[in-house]
């Protein structure tokens, strides 16, 4: 665990470094008087002068002010490279990406043992060419706010669902209380399935379900709030459910895969919430959304009946205070499930009769 540290510690140095280089390569652009575009200044070496550790700090509030004077080009016609963000502090990262002309969107959650305001996720990635209008998302540690953006813009009588694509790329062996107030522990964030067949893992079909579903929700005049936008996080399932809390949803729906010792077993299965005094004043609401989405899922899919489910032992579902369900849209132990869920058009299935289900739980 300490080696882990250590070198996530060493990976945000190196961004630290990089990020001072850069500013000092704009300090001299600036100096100089020059109006530099943002793809000419890409090409100036980052490697100008990296400062000492403790020198940084007067550097960096040096160039600041500059920074904004040299760089108001933000055009679609410019590619810039986004640059590696996380692990930083937001308001560095807000630097480094002003730098290289990027906007950026915050979108805080709760910092769970992360160091408050460090970045916890980027979208785009890392390394993706955009064009210069982009504004990228941040997803950073805030403890007094995990409330996204988006209640304030939510206009009257518009539905908001929170989306959380289940697991992400590395799991957090941590763990968190059952339930607020409890004292029985579960483990923070799993991994995920992989597909026996495809080698699919289950955080990215989620993620990619996910933003399926939110295609089709928006395009339907709902407003979604999804808990990750990258598979780079890391956020616990209480976290998950805190966000869909602060966002006031109508509806928070989980997206998963299943895995099974038996690998003939395959199909679609819809949980809810059931059977303790935490969920209890969401259990109606949450059977209702997950009888409707249950059928329309296996409509368009044509995938075989696992039932609807009731859960009480789901810590992403007991610190939920809004109606919630969660789809397991198939068995990644199963070959054909496995297959059929590698398969876009057999994503899109699911995501239309996801879709089609919560429009139909919103109406009524
Ligand atoms: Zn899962």
């Amino acid at each position: 665990m300490a080696r882990k540290r250590l070198e996530r510690l060493e990976r945000v140095q190196g961004r630290r470094k990089r990020l001072y280089a850069l500013m000092a390569g704009v300090a001299v652009v600036a100096l100089a008087g020059a109006t530099f575009g943002v793809s000419l200044l890409l090409r100036q070496p980052a490697s100008a002068v990296v400062p000492e550790e403790g020198g940084y700090e007067a550097t960096a509030t040096l160039v600041a002010d500059e920074t904004m004077s040299v760089l108001t080009t933000r055009s679609p016609d410019v590619l810039v490279e986004v640059p590696s963000v996380v692990g930083l502090q937001i308001s560095e990262a807000e630097m480094m990406l002003g730098a290289v002309g990027l906007a950026v969107r915050r979108m805080p959650t709760p910092p769970g043992e992360e160091t408050s305001g460090s970045v916890l996720a980027q979208a785009p990635p890392a390394g993706e060419r955009v064009t210069g209008d982009t504004t990228i998302v941040l997803v950073y540690a805030d403890p007094a706010a995990c409330r996204p953006d988006v209640a304030s813009l939510v206009a009257d009588g518009e539905h908001v669902v929170c989306i959380d694509p289940g697991h992400q790329l590395v799991a957090n062996a941590g763990t968190e209380p059952l339930g607020p107030g409890s004292t029985e522990m579960k483990p923070k964030v799993s991994g995920g399935a992989v597909g026996v067949v495809t080698k699919q893992t289950e955080y990215d079909l989620a993620l990619a379900l996910s933003l399926k579903i939110k295609e089709r929700l928006e395009s339907n005049g709902v407003r979604v709030v999804l808990t990750r936008v990258s598979n780079s996080v890391n956020i616990t399932n209480a976290q998950r459910a805190l966000v869909a809390n602060e966002s006031g949803a109508d509806l928070f729906v989980r997206v998963h895969a299943d895995t099974h010792t038996n690998a003939d077993v395959r199909g679609v299965a819809t949980l809810y919430p059931s059977g303790n005094t935490w969920v209890a004043p969401i259990e109606a609401a949450s059977l209702k959304a997950a009888q409707m989405v249950h059928a329309e899922l296996l409509a368009s899919s044509g995938a075989t009946d696992r039932g609807i489910v009731k859960r009480a032992d789901i810590v992403g579902f007991n610190w939920a205070t809004v109606p919630s369900i969660l789809v397991e849209t198939g068995f990644l132990t199963n070959p054909m499930d496995d297959k059929a869920l590698a398969d876009p058009a057999y994503q899109d299935k699911i995501a239309d009769g996801i879709a089609r289900g919560v429009l139909a739980y919103l109406e009524e």
